[in-house]
């Protein structure tokens, strides 16, 4: 893959120095250079190029289409801690049936661990066909090496079209690791996943050039497709307890899981956030509140809805209220039963962090603010005025 300007079409008149997100492209002596060590070759400058003078050349293009035919199903890796399976694996359960009825196909959750069938039943119960099933002493506790092994050898048994993961501190390792042994792409941290109706590809969106655009990206030439998604982003479904489906339980040899890494202890992080990702309800602030103090206002509501504050970044970047409250691309994802969005505007790196919510009441006094377009209510007026009037109203009708 590389890239090169053709200096007889070049005529220097600056267009691709302006296209390049990256600053690697300058003007010297009126012919464009590109600095190699500045550019990704993510080809924004060839269409800004009026005179094709710029050519880039990109492998997949010339290489001989792999054939992706017998690749089938929609997988999602499992994690298990002291072998209880992670709720962020319900929730891509959930997804993974969306997108394997779009693709005509079913859905197998991979669940590796050491007496964790228990888990494997939850993983059908919330709408997995299949479950590949490790059950081993040395999958106890993830372990880099192991778990590659494992994965790497199911995947090309089984050659699944999607594998999904939560894009935890496992997720991310583990997924990054297995990508590279198997030629395929990784899009991680994702925020929307979807089938494109005429291509049948995973349509993969994820935040871009620093949050500022989101991006769709598709894998056309590797397969598995594969992902990260982070906690609550999805829905978890609801256990359905009668459902039916397979668990097909693989062995391997002890060579396949050993590991030159061993795990000594594992010491519980002290949570010293506010526990907004579990909170059933949040009452967020934006930069409208205008200060610290006001922020007691809507302290004063959470109390009486037994909630937690949340904030936009404008608020925390202000200092009003601590990182830890923050909403959005760059805080926490949450996805309570009700959202309170108060004198936020509702930009796409907040949504991105709420936007999952079952019931959104946005106030906010324009009328046109983006918060409205995702909200389940919206109240157009003064935050000053309805969050006390909401907090007075709530404290009757809840006797507090
Ligand atoms: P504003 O956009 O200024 O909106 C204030 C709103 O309050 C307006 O809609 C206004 O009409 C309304 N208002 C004003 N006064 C009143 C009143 N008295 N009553 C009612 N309504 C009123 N943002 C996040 O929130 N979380 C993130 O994680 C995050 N990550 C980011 C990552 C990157 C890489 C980038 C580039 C940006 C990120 N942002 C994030 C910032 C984001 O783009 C917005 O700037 C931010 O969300 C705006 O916060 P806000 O809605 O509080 O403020």
């Amino acid at each position: 893959m590389g890239i090169q300007i053709i200096i007889d079409k070049c005529v220097g008149c600056g267009l691709c120095v302006k296209a390049c997100p990256f600053g690697a492209v300058t003007s010297v002596n009126k012919k464009a250079v590109i600095d190699l060590h500045k550019c990704n070759l993510c080809g924004a400058c060839v269409p800004a190029c009026k005179f094709k003078a710029i050519l880039l050349e990109k492998p997949q293009a010339a290489q001989a289409k792999k054939d992706l035919s017998g690749y089938k199903g929609v997988w999602v890796f499992a994690e298990q801690k002291k072998g209880k399976v992670q709720s962020v694996s319900f929730e891509l359960v959930g997804k993974a049936r969306e997108l394997a009825q779009k693709l005509n196909t079913g859905v197998s959750a991979v669940l590796l661990g050491s007496n964790v069938e228990m888990g494997a039943q939850e993983l059908i119960a919330s709408g997995a066909d299949n479950v590949y099933l490790v059950d081993s002493p040395e999958l106890a506790n993830f372990l880099d090496e192991p778990y590659t092994n494992v994965l790497v050898k199911l995947i090309q048994k089984y050659k699944p079209e999607i594998v999904l993961s939560g894009a935890t501190i496992i997720g991310r390792s583990l997924m990054s690791r297995i990508a590279i042994k198997i030629d395929a792409g990784l899009t991680a941290d994702c925020t929307g996943l979807d089938i494109d109706p005429d291509r049948k590809l995973l349509l993969q969106t994820r935040p871009a050039f620093g949050g500022n655009i989101m991006a769709t990206i598709i894998t056309p030439n590797h397969r598995p497709q594969m992902s990260t998604v982070r906690h609550k982003v999805f829905v978890q479904p609801d256990f359905e307890k009668q459902r039916k489906g397979k668990i097909i339980k693989e062995s391997f040899p002890i060579s396949e899981l050993s590991s030159r890494t061993s795990l000594i202890d594992v010491i519980e992080e002290v949570e010293n956030l506010v526990n907004l990702s579990e909170a059933d309800i949040i009452v967020s602030g934006g930069r409208a509140l205008g200060g610290p103090d006001n922020f007691q206002m809507l302290r004063d509501l959470a109390q009486v809805l037994g909630a937690a504050v949340g904030s936009s970044r404008a608020a925390v970047d202000a200092g009003w209220i601590p990182y830890s409250h923050q909403v959005g691309q760059t805080g926490r994802t949450v996805a309570p039963k009700l959202y309170f969005a108060c004198g936020i505007s509702g930009q796409i790196q907040h949504l991105v962090g709420m936007q999952s919510s079952k019931v959104i009441i946005a106030i906010n006094k324009d009328p046109d603010a983006p918060i409205f377009k995702v909200a389940t209510y919206g109240i157009v007026g003064d935050i000053f005025e309805i969050v006390p009037a909401l907090t007075k109203k709530f404290k009757e009708v809840l006797k507090k």
